[in-house]
């Protein structure tokens, strides 16, 4: 059997539940969401969806069609947003393990970060094929084994692409989606995945073909939804129509590069994506792998990734010019920072959480300490007023046509 399952405004707007739609999610400033609940483990008291909270009944506005609600974690403050226009609730803030995972630290930090991440409420753990040569999949699936979380309390997803030595072994074939997707089933000793990523566009495999074997992994059970990574906007269109066209299976999400120095794509081409065809966004190095920290203020630091071999790209791109004038920008951004009484870092995620249609925001840690400062940045974005934003905009020389 074949399911659709992008939701466009006009099959939400046939669903009459309130439970599903109702208000906008908060913006800037707070909003209808609740309160935050100051991060790491407080009670919020806001947004749960049990008896009691739908006991307590106080008259909505009408929602506007289409918009989708973001909820407040019971305990833990955590926001959970849609992905997309799908039924699947993530946790605005996800857990990559690129670098980290099966490489730059031990398995026994990534339990401790896997470990704090799942008790603060985050949900969803990004991996990929290539990650660490498979490894980072390899602990991170021993980790959740060794755990035994209930399956249906986390999301888990994985790219697939760049697997192996021989031709065969990448791309987006039907042959390597379906055999990289059992390797990396193999290496995180799962039954599935939650969401199958095309980690990339592949000129060499026809659109139809790619369209057609991820919607046989997931008929197969091996994946419950697909997305992609790194396409162009045309590219998602042409993946969607062709979906539309066979009754097949439409992409859900895009992962894409987000962050203070990198805008274009996640603010002015994928919204129109999310209104027209429910393709929401997943972001990546919201922190511009760890420049928008402060600590590189001049110099590069011993104990970070761009030391390890195989950085030196980003170590040559953090000395650049461009990098250099970068960690400036930082730097005035720590007046703003202390103002709100927070750190650089937790201002530029609560920055990234603040686009529209954006689903979860993918963090990358190397110590639990890091998780746990940016975790903080929930707290962050319900005090990120428009004014502030348009102060941060200023102070990086952003155009004023960029959302606010
Ligand atoms: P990021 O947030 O830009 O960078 C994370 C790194 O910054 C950390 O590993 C750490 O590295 C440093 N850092 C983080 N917090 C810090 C803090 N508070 N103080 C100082 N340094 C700090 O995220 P990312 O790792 O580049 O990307 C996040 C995830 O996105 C990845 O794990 C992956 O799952 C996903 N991703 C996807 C794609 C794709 O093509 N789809 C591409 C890239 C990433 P050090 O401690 O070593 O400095």
């Amino acid at each position: 059997m074949q399911v659709s399952i992008a939701c466009t405004e006009q099959n939400l707007r046939s669903r009459s539940s309130e439970d599903r739609l109702c208000g906008p999610r908060p913006g800037p400033g707070g909003g209808n969401g609740g309160p935050v609940g100051g991060g790491h483990g407080n009670p919020t008291g806001g947004g749960g969806s049990g008896p009691k909270a739908r006991a307590a009944v106080v008259p909505r506005p009408p929602a506007p069609a289409g918009v989708l609600r973001e909820s407040t974690g019971r305990g833990t403050g955590m926001k959970y947003r849609n992905l997309g226009k799908s039924g699947l609730r993530v946790s605005c803030l996800g857990l990559g393990t690129w670098v980290t995972f099966g490489s730059q630290i031990s398995d026994e930090t990534a339990e401790d970060v896997l470990t704090v991440a799942y008790e603060h409420g985050v949900n969803l753990f990004d991996t990929t094929e290539v990650y660490a040569a498979g490894k980072a999949e390899r602990t991170l699936g021993n980790i959740l084994k060794s755990k035994g979380w209930r399956r249906s309390s986390y999301v888990i997803t994985t790219k697939i692409f760049g697997g192996g030595q021989a031709e065969t072994e990448r791309g987006l074939s039907r042959k390597h989606i379906i055999e990289g997707l059992r390797g990396s089933l193999e290496r995180l000793q799962l039954g599935y995945v939650d969401i199958i990523f095309a980690n990339r566009s592949d000129p060499n495999s026809p659109m139809e073909e790619i369209v057609r074997a991820m919607t046989y992994v997931i008929n197969q059970g091996l994946a419950l939804y697909w997305g992609t990574s790194r396409w162009g906007a045309a590219e998602i269109m042409e993946a969607y129509s062709m979906a539309r066209q066979f009754n097949l299976i439409p992409p859900v999400c895009e992962q894409a590069e987000h962050h203070l120095f990198q805008r274009e794509k996640v603010e002015m081409q994928l919204p129109e994506l999310y209104h027209k065809i429910g393709v929401g966004s997943v972001t990546w190095s919201p922190l511009a792998c760890g420049l928008i920290t402060s600590k590189y203020d001049g110099r590069v630091p011993d104990t970070c990734r761009v030391n390890i071999k195989g950085y030196q790209w980003h170590k040559d791109k953090v000395q650049s010019e461009d990098g250099k004038k970068q960690q400036a920008k930082v730097m005035d951004l720590l007046p703003i920072a202390h103002q709100l009484g927070c750190t650089v870092a937790q201002l530029a995620i609560a920055w990234c959480l603040r686009s529209e249609g954006v689903s979860s925001v993918l963090l990358g840690v190397s110590s639990a300490e890091q998780l746990i400062e940016h975790l903080g940045a929930l707290q962050v974005l319900s005090q990120l007023t428009p004014q502030t934003v348009m102060e941060i905009e200023g102070l990086l020389g952003h155009k004023p046509h960029l959302k606010k």
